[in-house]
């Protein structure tokens, strides 16, 4: 297997490929994305029944790094890294649980929840952090002068690049639109030991600086490395979010894939690695997928309504859902292929709508973030209008932790949410200390 190798090339098909070592974001041609290409000649070496026998075996598994969910499919994701240069948390492997109760409750049976927020950072960004800061880690082993790592974030992606970056001993400077990033969030990459510069700016505006401090190639300013979702790197990463979901259900596709999306990369990413496993015979057709956004911010929504025949950007709108706040998402061309080669969909909510299916799995026993309310609002909604079917096999991707959004679910349960009516508000009730008051009440409660 030593003769596999992967490289960048243009996603619009430019002639050309470069190094996944070398400095370098987007198409010299075009200015297009770039995508990581692999060589599925030599991937097909190993027939499909190889290849998930070597993955089943490699779960959870301390034989460094093949216990991590991302390095256990190391051939699939970058396989010219040299193992000692890996930088990883055992991210991946996150639990696909049955949502039974949720699922009854709404009419359908086979409702799953991917629980990537139960990852080292809180949110499935980990995915593709471990790939990007271990592909620095090689560079700067074969003298390529990378001296930090950069991003600009909502909120997750920061806290994975400092905490990754941190374990690697690699400078990280973090990008953040001042006040628009929960407290939870805001203290991982101080933690970590980020430099940390909060800009007077929404995320767009943050993207707009560090694409202009971080150049590709020969530019002086090469030195700091850019770990935005634009970066290619990260989306190998990713992607084993998708192969892991078939791989949890001994290798069978569920009928759908539901992920909140901002930026667009991870639905690219969830697209790429199931293409993968289809090109390589492990599955003969892909899922389809439901792509949900936030009404506040719906640039891809409003370019879904329009056939996709012009990209639409937005000023976005203060949601909620603050990982998924863009309105000039990088990774639209990628995404577009997406939904319409999975014969996709992409739905919108409202703030009161992803609140509330957020409060309701709550009660089931979830603690959703709202971003992951987001989602499950976007299949109540695909439910009512039967489109999906009450039959069907359905996968919500919950992409961050509850815990990082506390504000959220204080503030809903304390029904002070803008444009939120908070019907399921559990308030705590305050008693003297009395037996008699204290039976009373509780039997009141339980009647
Ligand atoms: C990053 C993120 C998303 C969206 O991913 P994109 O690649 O930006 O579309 C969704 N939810 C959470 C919690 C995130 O951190």
């Amino acid at each position: 297997m030593s003769k596999l190798r992967s490289h960048f090339r243009c996603f619009r098909g430019c002639a050309g490929t470069y190094s996944v070592l070398e400095v370098i974001y987007t198409c010299p041609k075009c200015g297009g994305l770039l995508e990581v290409q692999h060589d599925i000649d030599a991937l097909r070496a190993r027939s499909a029944d190889e290849w998930k026998r070597l993955f089943d075996a490699r779960v959870g598994t301390t034989e460094w790094p093949y216990g991590s969910g991302v390095w256990g499919k190391k051939e699939w994701i970058m396989p010219t890294i040299a193992d000692e240069n890996v930088v990883s948390m055992y991210e991946g492997n996150s639990n696909l649980f049955w949502a039974e109760r949720l699922g009854r409750q709404v009419g359908v049976s086979e409702l799953w929840v991917k629980l990537c927020g139960n990852s080292h950072t809180g949110s499935f960004k980990d995915l593709g952090m471990t790939v990007l800061i271990s592909v620095v880690k090689q560079m700067r082993e074969e003298g390529v002068p990378v001296r930090a790592v950069a991003c600009a974030s909502t909120g997750d992606t920061s806290a994975a690049l400092a905490a990754y970056a941190a374990a690697a001993g690699i400078p990280a400077v973090i990008f953040l639109p001042e006040g628009k990033v929960s407290p939870a969030q805001l203290i991982q990459p101080i933690a970590n030991g980020a430099y940390v510069l909060a800009l007077d700016t929404d995320f767009d505006g943050c993207m707009r600086v560090i694409r202009e401090i971080t150049h590709d190639g020969e530019s002086p300013d090469s030195s700091i490395y850019l770990a935005n979702s634009m970066n290619s790197l990260r989306i190998e990463g990713q992607k084993t979010v998708g192969v892991e979901i078939v791989q949890q259900f001994d290798w069978e596709i569920p009928d759908w894939i539901i992920i909140p999306v901002g930026n667009l990369g991870n639905i690219s990413a969830l697209y790429k690695g199931l293409k993968l496993m289809q090109e390589l015979g492990i599955i003969s057709r892909l899922p389809r997928l439901v792509a949900a956004q936030a009404s506040k911010a719906n640039p891809f929504y409003l370019s879904y309504l329009n056939g996709f025949r012009e990209k639409v950007s937005v000023e976005a709108g203060s949601t909620l859902a603050s990982a998924i706040q863009i309105g000039a998402p990088v990774s639209y061309e990628k995404a577009v292929q997406a939904i319409q080669e999975t014969d996709g969909i992409v739905e919108q909510v409202s703030e009161h709508e992803m609140a509330a299916a957020a409060a309701m799995a709550d009660t089931t026993g979830m603690y959703t973030c709202p971003h992951t309310g987001a989602a499950l609002a976007a299949l109540f909604k695909l439910l009512e209008r039967k489109v999906v079917k009450s039959s069907e096999r359905v996968v919500v991707i919950s992409t961050a932790h509850g815990l990082k959004f506390t504000p959220f679910k204080v503030g809903y349960h304390e029904g002070t949410l803008m444009e939120v009516e908070s019907d399921l508000a559990n308030p705590p009730v305050y008693l003297p200390a009395d037996a008699e008051v204290v039976r009373d009440t509780i039997q009141r409660r339980l009647t």
